[in-house]
């Protein structure tokens, strides 16, 4: 399957890693829309949050947040952050393998355009 979050997941495209389990992992994404602009993605391809099957709601989602908030602890995000998840072409998703954004390191708006 031509993914390129799976040929990061499965290290067939070279990017420095900010979290890694054997679930998941989290990297820095190439466009930053904040100041702290990571990735966090299920190693495993599903497309979006409604593809998930339920065990992978139970298993993954769990570890993806606990993910985050390690990552935001190292990043110094103590201020706060947004955590992003943009769901097929209506919710702006570029990239059909599930990805959630994680900002931070500036004032978040509202509302998302
Ligand atoms: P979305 O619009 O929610 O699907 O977000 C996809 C995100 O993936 C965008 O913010 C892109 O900048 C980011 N992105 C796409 N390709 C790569 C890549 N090879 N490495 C890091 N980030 C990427
Ligand atoms: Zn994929």
């Amino acid at each position: 399957m031509d993914c390129i979050f799976c040929k990061i997941a499965n290290r067939e495209i070279d990017t420095e890693v900010i979290f890694e389990n054997a679930e998941i992992l989290a990297f820095e994404d190439q466009n930053p829309q904040a100041p702290t602009h990571i990735l966090v993605i299920p190693k495993k391809h599903i497309s979006n949050i409604q593809e998930m099957a339920i065990e992978d709601q139970q298993q993954l989602l769990p570890e993806i947040f606990q993910a985050i908030q390690q990552i935001a602890d190292e990043k110094d995000l103590g201020k706060g952050y947004r955590v992003v998840n943009n769901c097929k072409h209506n919710g702006g998703q570029t990239v059909p393998h599930l990805h959630f954004h994680l900002l931070g390191g500036r004032v978040m708006q509202w509302p998302p355009g």
